[in-house]
């Protein structure tokens, strides 16, 4: 048996969460909740078992018991219910919060703000993580939950620090721990201060330990259930960091991954970014990416049917398991519209589950995404400082059609990397020794290395590199001068024949805002590079404005654009400016098109499939023994307005006419493809060698073509 066959299930598994309440749970049907699940083609449903509230009649004091449910055993009920219908029992459970009654008798195990005090919420207590609470109460009640049932799966909402937005912990037992293993007290934020960046990893080190505890407790009592934390990559980063959340550390503790992907104010690929992030970490793991029903915070108010298929739908497309969220079945004040939309996205999966189960990435173009470079380059305003670059990266794949795979800045291997024939490194400043060596074994063997900005500058607990990983590849020195702020400046098309310039006739120059670094090269090259610098047009320094009678350009720099160098086999494309942000902030597809050229510029690229016809999709492509699969979902929405908050997703235009090339092993002979969710097929026409082109009549949510071989 390998590792991790007896959790093989979670890799192929619909999975719905519903959390049950206090006040109606005793009057809930199990049958007709079971029956619920059912039609939704669910294999397994996790719901609420213990912690904040125990649902099965617990004898460990002061584990309070819901009331409305007397002697009634709801777990045993639910697992007989959802047995006679084939679907496997995951246990919820919560430790962030307890009850007034268990403070009074173990204050210690308790969350403390800086004046000691405890931290209310819903009349309870934040409970801390490194506490006695975590650390004894809470084995004690997955050993009891486990001896008792047969679970298939236990799953943990909110173990983390700082839940339901609540402060930093300075409890005693934090204070001891902390000062254990670093000699210093805990700090206030102050991201110069190298001791609340320790302080900071420590937060993700510590989550990371009771993970393990869990893990230990569950395989005494019950090995066969799959321990799954919940957690959440990037566009949270505001409610990740201060949890102590990253699979980089948890996942070695897991026997299932599952990333929650619930809040709206996120961008709309965020699904399809955990869902890239996860298989790549731990591709041997099953697990899934949670959509909510509802629109959070409104709980009981759904998310429009549109937006909840392409959000299910980016996660299926990348072969991982869609997840859903809900909290109770509502009799009454309950919004019931998304459910059959999302009973039919779900019908489609399960009829069509060999289409994406098992299946593997086609890509040759991976993206970095850096934790580290979030917090210890991000600092306090991590989205303007990190993550708009890897957003403006994630942008670029989308806009330009490419096909690419997600991988973490803290794992990066050179066999790893040797897998693809480009990767690029958005704006990743704080890498590791170890994968500063990786990227440079990989772009001297012929890999080929896209960067922006301050990437491979520091490392990655944020301390400037003395030889940063531009140095190492081609002797660049920073000048310490970086220019922030710019506005109305440009680059100037130099050389119309590049092909990193391609696509740009018509113009002679791009806009270009936002911050510039400069460094030298030992190796000035006699002619200049293809984009150069034109400093701000504007009247005076700093104001990104210009009266027109005076507006002219009357200096072109040679500052390059572009640096771009051949090390050993391979090759280096570094931008020192921001044209992944700058081109997210503004929707610049000049932009989106220029890193994609640099991208394309690898040895041997070809685009595994092309896409022609307008509209924002998200393109992907796996494999099977017997097929390749090609997923579009669509992202065109209307949203031409500047709300400041990022507005739902009522309706999405269908597409329409789409034309699309795929290169096909000698083993696809048919001359029809399907089509999954129109239930159909279509016919193929034979390009050159086993390049074949098929046009999608109508692209509404999502689609996907199946390629079968033979
Ligand atoms: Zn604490």
């Amino acid at each position: 048996m390998t590792p991790h066959s007896q959790y093989s299930w979670l890799r192929s598994s619909l999975v719905m969460i519903m959390t049950l309440r206090e006040s109606d749970a005793g009057s809930w049907n199990t049958e007709e909740m079971a029956d619920f699940a059912k039609s939704f083609s669910l294999d397994a449903l996790g719901f609420s078992v213990g912690g904040i509230m125990a649902f099965y009649p617990s004898d460990i004091p002061l584990h309070p018991r819901a009331k409305t449910l007397g002697e009634r055993d709801l777990a045993a009920e639910m697992i007989a219910s959802l047995a006679k219908r084939g679907i496997r029992p995951i246990a919820r459970i919560d430790p962030s919060m307890a009850s007034r009654a268990l403070y009074a008798e173990r204050p210690e195990w308790f969350a403390q703000d800086k004046t000691g005090a405890p931290v209310e919420v819903h009349g309870h207590f934040i409970t801390c993580p490194n506490g006695g609470y975590y650390n004894d109460f809470m084995i004690r009640v997955v050993e009891e939950i486990l001896t008792r049932y047969a679970f298939d799966g236990l799953w943990a909402n909110a173990a983390q620090f700082s839940p339901w937005h609540t402060p930093q912990c300075h409890c005693t037992v934090c204070q001891q721990k902390f000062r254990a293993k670093t000699g210093k007290a805990i700090p206030d934020e102050n991201w110069s201060d190298p001791v609340w960046r320790q302080y900071n990893e420590w937060r993700y080190e510590c989550i990371a330990e009771w993970n393990a505890r869990v893990q230990a407790a569950k395989t005494r009592v019950r090995p066969s259930c799959a321990w799954m934390p919940l957690s959440q990559v990037a566009e949270s980063w505001d409610h990740s960091r201060v949890g102590g959340w990253d699979l980089d550390y948890t996942e070695p503790h897991q026997d299932g991954i599952v990333l929650e992907a619930q809040r709206r104010y996120a961008n709309m690929f965020w699904p399809g970014l955990e869902a890239r992030y996860m298989r790549s970490l731990a591709p041997e793991k099953g697990g899934g990416i949670t959509t909510s029903y509802f629109l959070p915070w409104w709980r009981f108010y759904r998310v429009p049917v549109a937006e909840n298929r392409m959000w299910a739908g980016q996660v299926m497309a990348q072969g991982v398991m869609p997840w859903i969220h809900v909290t109770g079945y509502q009799k009454e004040q309950f919004d019931h519209r998304g459910l059959d939309g999302l009973r039919e996205t779900f019908a489609v999966f399960d009829r069509n589950r060999d289409t994406y189960m098992e299946a593997k990435p086609v890509a040759d173009l991976a993206l970095v995404y850096s934790r580290h470079s979030l917090d210890n380059f991000g600092h306090k305003d991590p989205a303007a400082r990190y993550l708009d670059h890897f957003r403006g990266a994630y942008n670029t794949m989308m806009d330009q059609r490419l096909a690419f795979d997600i991988l973490s800045g803290n794992r990066l291997t050179a066999e790893m990397l040797a897998r693809y024939k480009a990767v690029m490194l958005p704006n990743t400043a704080c890498l590791s020794d170890a994968a500063c060596a990786a990227l440079e074994t990989y772009v001297r063997n012929g890999g080929h290395l896209v960067s922006t900005y301050r990437s491979g500058d520091f490392d990655e607990m944020g301390a400037p590199r003395e030889t940063t990983l531009l140095g190492g590849l081609i002797g660049a020195k920073g000048t310490g001068v970086t220019w922030k702020s710019l506005r109305a400046a440009y680059a100037a098309i130099r050389d119309p024949s590049s092909p990193l310039l391609a696509g740009f006739e018509g113009t002679d120059l791009l806009p270009v805002a936002g911050d510039i670094t400069f460094m030298r090269t030992d190796d000035q090259p006699a002619i200049p590079a293809p984009l150069t610098l034109v400093p701000p047009v504007e009247g005076e320094v700093g104001s990104g404005i210009s009266v027109p009678e005076f507006n002219t350009i009357n200096h072109v720099t040679d500052y390059p654009m572009i640096v771009d160098r051949r090390v050993g086999k391979g090759r280096i494309i570094h931008f020192p400016w921001q044209p992944d942000l700058i081109g997210f902030r503004y929707g610049f597809r000049d932009l989106f098109r220029l890193i994609a050229n640099a991208v394309r510029q690898a040895e041997g690229w070809r685009d595994v499939a092309t896409v022609k016809g307008p509209g924002l999709i998200d393109l992907s492509v796996m494999e099977k023994s017997d097929r390749l699969v090609v997923s579009l979902v669509n992202f065109s929405a209307p949203g031409s307005f500047n709300t400041g908050q990022r507005r739902i997703i009522e309706e999405l235009i269908p597409l329409h006419d789409l034309e699309i090339t795929v290169d096909v092993p000698s083993s696809f002979r048919r001359d029809r493809v399907r089509l999954v969710f129109a239930e159909r097929e279509i016919p193929v026409t034979r390009l050159d060698g086993n390049r074949i082109r098929f046009t999608l009549p109508r692209l509404e949510a999502m689609e996907t073509i199946e390629m079968l071989f033979g």
